[in-house]
């Protein structure tokens, strides 16, 4: 039952003044009968107050409070409850951090938690295992000083984590990690990392199987088509019936040797994370080269190739690479562009960084299909490829050639109307003269 502690303590201290008065009125001294017992009273309150003090400086945390009574008892009971209420709601929590650090050490998955500035902030049993992270030298480091790979530095100051990054292990070459960062409350980090050597090393099979076996069949393939051509140069020594058979034959050859050609440079281009030159790069004067070939190209299609190149405006990179990635573009533009079409390519730079535009009036691609259209083999329309003579791998060769310079793809297209493929390259990427 709670007391009215205000009406008891009045109570108390009008009876304490009424015995005081009547010592006064006993003795005939009232000045100092009322002086001895508010003195009395006040000495009680302050040895009380001592006791509190004395408790909450020294007491364990599971002493009991002093004995009093009135208010003090009740104010003593009321922090000891508290007290008790506290010390619960710390194990609990407590409980829960033990918990999640023992799942954490449990996993073999590190996770880092790095502030805003990238400096460690805390990691599991894991993390030191995969990064050679160490508990005592470590803390309050900057992550990019302990994982030095310049792809790292990069993904981690370009704050973009949509994709997962995936590098040799700082500790051991042979042990592929896989970086995921995500950010979270007030621009903090949480890093992820996982061991993937595993797939990388089944990937790595798949590639290596597909550039052997390119590789392997180039030799008879050209030994097939060298027949191939001598037999139609000597057209007239053929048999007539054989004569379109041998044309078809030498056509297939042809694609064929198309296909090995790009998947051989789709496999070199996935070996490495760089482009196999940096030098600065014209790329006007490669355009203008690539133009010409689309005009050759065209024919008597007649499409009409007009080019805007700011000759100032370099690249830094391999020519033979973005040499494949832009003719790759300008190609299908021609391509997929009806007899007489126009094609517009530009190249100019801003303080985004470089861009190219390769923009058609062409058939133009769903919206559905341009998620996928960079898969390798992956087709709008077979039977309209094939027309072509298409490979099917131009545009993953050029969205590897854009990961090799730090480019990146954007495809806008509207369905018969046409499509612009565009290369969007950063201002590290870019000289200008
Ligand atoms: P392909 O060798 O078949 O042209 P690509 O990888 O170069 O292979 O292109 C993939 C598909 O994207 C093509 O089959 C085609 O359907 C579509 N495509 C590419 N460029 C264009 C374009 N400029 N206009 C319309 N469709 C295009």
């Amino acid at each position: 039952m709670k007391q009215d502690w205000r009406g008891i303590l009045i109570r108390r201290l009008l009876l304490l003044i009424g015995a005081c008065l009547l010592l006064g009125l006993i003795t005939g001294e009232y000045a100092w009968a009322l002086v001895a017992g508010l003195s009395a009273y006040l000495y009680w309150n302050l040895r009380q107050l001592l006791r509190l003090h004395h408790w909450l400086q020294r007491s364990g945390p599971d002493e009991l409070p002093p004995e009093s009574s009135g208010v003090w008892g009740e104010v003593f009971d009321a922090i000891y409850h508290l007290q008790k209420r506290n010390q619960r709601a710390r194990g609990r929590l407590q409980a829960v951090i033990d918990r999640v650090q023992e799942s954490t050490a449990a996993l073999k998955d590190a996770v880092i938690m790095l502030d805003r500035q990238g400096n460690l902030e805390w990691w599991n049993r894991a993390a030191g295992t995969l990064l050679g992270l160490k508990r005592k030298q470590d803390g309050g480091q900057p992550i990019t000083n302990l994982v030095r790979h310049p792809r790292f530095k990069e993904y981690f100051e370009q704050e973009n984590y949509r994709e997962p990054l995936e590098l040799p292990s700082p500790v051991n070459d042979h042990v592929r990690l896989q970086f995921q960062l995500t950010l979270y409350g007030n621009g903090e980090h949480l890093m992820l990392v996982r061991d993937v050597t595993r797939v990388h090393q089944l990937e790595q099979m798949r590639k290596d199987f597909v550039a052997n076996v390119s590789h392997e069949l180039r030799t008879p393939l050209t030994v097939i088509t060298g027949y191939l051509e001598t037999l139609l140069d000597n057209v007239d020594e053929v048999n007539p019936r054989w004569r379109r058979a041998l044309q078809q034959m030498q056509q297939q050859g042809s694609r064929m040797q198309n296909l090995l050609n790009d998947l051989l440079l789709l496999a070199r281009l996935e070996a490495a994370d760089y482009p196999a030159d940096n030098k600065p790069v014209a790329v006007d004067l490669l355009l203008l080269s690539i133009r010409n070939d689309a005009q050759a190209l065209s024919g008597t299609r007649n499409h009409r190739i007009s080019l805007d190149a700011d000759a100032t405006v370099k690249l830094k990179g391999s020519e033979t690479e973005l040499r494949s990635a832009f003719s790759n573009l300008v190609f299908n533009a021609v391509k997929y562009s009806p007899d007489g079409g126009e094609i517009r390519i530009r190249w100019w730079a801003d303080a985004a960084g470089a861009h190219l535009s390769v923009q058609d009036s062409g058939i133009g691609i769903e919206a559905r299909h341009l998620p996928r259209l960079t898969e390798r083999f992956y087709r709008v329309d077979a039977s309209r490829s094939i027309n072509t003579g298409g490979t099917g791998l131009g545009l993953a060769i050029v969205k590897h050639v854009l990961i090799h310079h730090r480019g990146q793809l954007q495809i806008d297209s509207v369905i018969g109307k046409g499509s612009t493929f565009s290369c969007h390259f950063p201002p590290a990427q870019v000289v200008r003269r």
